[in-house]
């Protein structure tokens, strides 16, 4: 039987990627695919809306009943309504947007007591590999390795620094047993910019359509270690959200990562 998945920001560069690759997924029926209210495109085939063959499912600012997976790769102003919508109706809930404020995050940690939940900054395999990883090497490397983070992404992006980004400072705090909050320094600037030992440098680069890139920096005195991954194309991460969403629905309620989904 195949699972029913409904889509929002459907419209947007990546919910197009999940409606073209959701097509060609035979255990996957898409039921939805949900836009803000005044997109130019509501009420059109989600597969005129990716360019592709029609679905019959349009393009619509309602979700639909029954579904079984929702993802989610919109803009953090509609996180609060995909929420509730899918712990009314039991939907397992796969959310990809990334700059949700403390109180969205507090929101999607409470749904998973009542449905099953991913919440992924990054949906690659790759990624998700780095996030096992970088933790780990800033413990083997010792305290006297600088560590910074660069992050690249398109012109188009609105939060910064990337989710990934602050995942990857995250994943090193944790091993480490630093506090994130007290570690991170974004950007540098100004007369009195010295580096302070046990930060973190984060820094965001916004520039032409660049998909994404993200390097770790661990560097002391005579030598530097850099981890780093470019996605070459949203698919990476469209793949991944699928995957994930085929895994979640049927789960029971609770908080997953893509680290369990890939096995990681
Ligand atoms: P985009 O701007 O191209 O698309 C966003 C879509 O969401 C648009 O169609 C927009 O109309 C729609 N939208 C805006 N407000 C909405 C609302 N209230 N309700 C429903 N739809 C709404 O952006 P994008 O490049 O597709 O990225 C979307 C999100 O996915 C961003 O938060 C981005 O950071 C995140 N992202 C996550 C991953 C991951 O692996 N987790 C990877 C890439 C991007």
């Amino acid at each position: 039987m195949s699972v029913k998945l409904v889509i929002v920001g459907a419209a947007g560069r990546m919910g197009q990627r999940l409606i073209t690759l959701a097509s060609e997924i035979e255990g996957l029926q898409l039921i939805g695919a949900v836009d803000r209210a005044d997109h130019p495109q509501m009420g059109q085939d989600a597969g005129a809306v990716a360019r592709i063959d029609p679905q019959g499912v349009n393009l619509t600012s309602d979700f639909p009943q029954d579904a079984d997976v929702l993802i989610d790769f919109s803009l953090p102003e509609g996180a609060s309504r995909t929420i509730d919508y899918c712990k009314s109706n039991k939907v397992a809930l796969v959310m990809g947007t990334t700059g949700l404020n403390e109180a969205q995050k507090a929101e999607v940690t409470a749904a998973s007591q009542t449905i099953p939940v991913i919440y992924g900054t990054n949906m690659g395999v790759g990624m998700n590999v780095l996030f096992a990883v970088v933790g780990k090497v800033a413990a083997m490397l010792g305290e006297d390795y600088d560590i910074e983070i660069i992050e690249q992404h398109h012109r188009f992006k609105k939060d910064a620094p990337s989710g990934s980004a602050l995942s990857l400072a995250e994943s090193i705090c944790e091993e480490i047993g630093r506090s994130l909050d007290e570690s991170l320094v974004h950007g540098r600037e100004g007369k009195d910019a010295l580096r302070q030992p046990g930060t973190i440098g984060m820094h965001a680069v916004r520039a032409g359509d660049i998909v994404g890139k993200h390097q770790v920096i661990y560097s002391t005195l005579g030598e530097t270690v850099t981890i780093s991954h470019t996605a070459h194309s949203r698919d990476v991460f469209v793949r991944g959200a699928l995957r994930g969403a085929q895994w979640l629905a049927g789960k029971p309620a609770g908080m997953y990562s893509m680290r369990q989904v890939l096995g990681l």
